[in-house]
C-alpha cells in the first residue's frame, strides 16, 4: 500500500448525514426528588445541556421516556431495584416529564417508551408519528449514535447494546450518564465491550 492510496468512499460513508445523540430518560422521577431517583441525575441534565447549547455537531438529537401506564410487574410495593421498581414516569404525572435541567428541548423526536410492560431500551419505543428509533434512524440514513442518559446499567445499557446489535456505530458517553448500581454500571461496562459498543470518558480525559 502506498501513501496515495485514496480514502475509498464505501457504503459505511456514502450518504452518511451524520451522528445522531440519543438522550436516554433523562425524567424527573429518575433523578434528585423523584420517585425512582439517581444520584448524579440532575448533573447529568446539566452536562447534556451544556454539550447541546454549543455547536455539538451532532446530525439530530433525539430522546427517549419511560412512558408508563400500567406497566404489570415493573412496579411493586416491595421492589428488588434489579426488575422491580417502584411507581415512576406514570403518564399523567410530573415525573413522566423531562428534568427541568434538561434545558434542550429541540428534539427531533422523542421515543415513548413500557405504556404496558417494562421498556429499557429506547429501540422498544414509539414517536408521536408511530415510527420505532431504528427505523427513524435508518429512515434518515444515519449509522452512528451516541447514547447517554439514566441510567447506564438499565435504559442506556439496553438501548447501546439495542442499537450495536441493529447494526449502528454505537458510543455510549459514560460522563453523560449515571448509575443505580456502581457494581451493575462495571458489569455493563464488560457487557458493551462486548458487543462492540465504544465508551467515551471525557471527565477522565480532560482529568488527564
Ligand atoms: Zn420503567
Amino acid at each position: 500500500m502506498t501513501a496515495e492510496t485514496p480514502v475509498e468512499e464505501t457504503e459505511d460513508t456514502v450518504g452518511d448525514p451524520g451522528r445522531v445523540l440519543v438522550v436516554v430518560d433523562v425524567q424527573r422521577d429518575f433523578c434528585e426528588g423523584g420517585s425512582l431517583a439517581v444520584a448524579g441525575g440532575r448533573a447529568v441534565a446539566a452536562g447534556i445541556s451544556a454539550l447541546l447549547a454549543g455547536p455539538h455537531g451532532y446530525a439530530a438529537v433525539v430522546a427517549t421516556r419511560d412512558h408508563h401506564i400500567d406497566p404489570g410487574s415493573h412496579f411493586s410495593s416491595e421492589p428488588d431495584f434489579v426488575s422491580s421498581w417502584p411507581r415512576h414516569c406514570e403518564v399523567g404525572t410530573p415525573g413522566v416529564e423531562l428534568v427541568d435541567e434538561l434545558t434542550f428541548r429541540s428534539f427531533d423526536a422523542v421515543f415513548d417508551k413500557g405504556e404496558y410492560a417494562a421498556a429499557y431500551s429506547g429501540f422498544e419505543g414509539r414517536s408521536a408519528a408511530g415510527e420505532d428509533l431504528a427505523g427513524w434512524l435508518r429512515s434518515r440514513g444515519h449509522r452512528a449514535v451516541d447514547v447517554c442518559g439514566i441510567a447506564t446499567d438499565h435504559c442506556v445499557r439496553a438501548t447501546a447494546l439495542d442499537a450495536a446489535a441493529a447494526g449502528f456505530v454505537t458510543t455510549v458517553l459514560l460522563d453523560l450518564t449515571a448509575a443505580v448500581s456502581a457494581e451493575r454500571a462495571a458489569e455493563t461496562l464488560l457487557e458493551l465491550a462486548a458487543a462492540g459498543v465504544a465508551v467515551e470518558d471525557r471527565s477522565t480525559t480532560e482529568a488527564s
